[in-house]
């Protein structure tokens, strides 16, 4: 699954029926959980009657599309046998139990209730929602695919506009690999990784060389008015402020990871526990500006693309174990240096690298499952693989910029950080 997002150009009337669609394809998917919830044991086919009965019920469900209406119901079933899925796993932590949504950005088409122009650079929704016809911006050409290839397509609402993303049934193509190197890799706060050859990647803290701008936008909103328009056009530039920035950040997960998979044969690195470390108050900004779940998500990914091995290895004293005679040496997270008595002296974070490298080789480590997170995507003209169509469900979702090949691919940020 290919995913190629426009940026629409939408009219102001065109901006409020998007609105309420969006708005209707979320009532439609709290109203199925909330009778889920409060009908133990209801199966599929049940919340699909239920569907039905609200579009009887209510006129403005109805007068959405009536695939999109399955599409939201499509939606609380993932999130129902997501859950399921890890209780049944006995994942530790949360399970995830599926939650109502306040914030819906998007709402989603199958094959009926749009229409592409015959040039492809205009489509037209012919619901009773009334969205009409929205132009397309960018050059990804979406008329190099027949129609019937587009499962999906859904309209998305982000800080700086509105975008339309067409889901295409075709498979990524694979790229062959420059070289055929093996590397572990150790992710830090230092650098955005160390790897077990001694070199470093730089860590471009997107977030901290904005942080000043940022905190001037937000500033500026509690110097307006409460609900004045000129509140709203001042969060909606802290917004954009915060788009560009998880722009950033995931494009450059994305180029970093690409590079490491199409050099490298075998990869190896740690799982950690993302969520558990953003906890930490003192370390949480410096943890979210390096982008390493996203960093993980891109590895996966390109690990198909260039037929590379990407493992992973729990994360057990790999900073503290000597990588050359493997003795445990005990140091704390400011000490940066390894130095061990059997005479090996190694960088902090090249040092866990090369054991991370060895331990995954010596017990095989695992296919990184994890790293599959459902993120959100943008930019124009992008490609992405599809999050929500029947055929492969968690792939990540890959974006390129206009006609632009492919190392300038860049997905979209994800839910929280997008628009506030
Ligand atoms: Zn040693």
């Amino acid at each position: 699954m290919l995913v190629l997002e426009y940026k629409a150009v939408v009219k102001k009337a065109q901006s409020v029926a998007i609105d309420e669609a969006i708005r209707t394809s979320q009532f439609v998917r709290n109203k199925v959980l909330r009778y889920w919830i409060d009908n133990r044991g209801v199966g599929k086919k049940d919340l699909y009657q239920y569907n039905t009965q609200l579009r009887t019920e209510y006129p403005f469900v109805k007068d959405l599309n009536s695939h999109a209406c399955q599409a939201s119901v499509e939606n609380v079933e993932r999130a129902i046998s997501r859950f399921f899925d890890n209780c049944k796993k006995n994942k530790p932590g949360k399970k995830g139990y599926p939650r109502f949504k306040r914030d819906t950005r998007s709402v989603e088409y199958k094959t009926s209730g749009w229409k592409l122009h015959p040039t492809k650079r205009r489509i037209t929704f012919s619901d009773k929602k009334g969205i009409g016809e929205l132009k397309l911006l960018g050059k990804w050409d979406i008329h190099t695919y027949p129609l019937d290839l587009i499962k999906r397509v859904r309209i998305v609402r982000r800080a700086n506009g509105y975008y339309v993303q067409f889901c295409v049934k075709v498979d990524a193509a694979t790229e062959p690999r420059m070289a055929n190197g093996e590397v572990g890799l150790d992710v830090g706060l230092e650098y955005f990784y160390s790897d077990s050859n001694g070199y470093h990647e730089e860590n471009p803290r997107f977030l901290r060389k904005a942080e000043k701008a940022i905190k001037h936008a937000q500033r500026r909103i509690y110097s307006k008015e409460k609900g004045k328009n000129n509140r709203r056009k001042a969060k909606g530039q802290y917004a954009r402020k915060h788009l560009r920035v998880s722009r950033q950040r995931e494009e450059h997960a994305l180029r970093v990871a690409r590079n490491v998979c199409k050099a490298n044969a075998y990869v190896a690195y740690e799982e950690l526990n993302v969520k558990g470390l953003v906890r930490n108050r003192r370390l949480a900004k410096s943890i979210s500006d390096v982008a390493w779940s996203a960093f993980r998500r891109w590895l996966e990914y390109f690990a198909i693309k260039f037929g590379t091995q990407v493992v992973a290895v729990p994360p057990h004293y790999t900073s503290q174990k000597c990588s050359g005679c493997g003795n445990v040496v005990k140091k704390g997270l400011s000490t940066r240096t390894h130095t061990c008595k059997c005479g090996c002296v190694l960088q902090r974070d090249v040092n866990a690298a090369i054991n991370i490298l060895s331990k995954a080789k010596s017990t095989g480590g695992h296919p990184g499952s994890n790293a599959w997170g459902v993120a959100t995507s943008t930019l124009l003209g992008a490609t992405q693989a599809c999050a929500s169509c029947d055929v492969e469900p968690r792939i990540p979702r890959l974006i390129a910029v206009g006609s632009v090949k492919h190392s300038s691919i860049a997905p979209l940020p994800s839910k929280g950080e997008a628009a506030k």
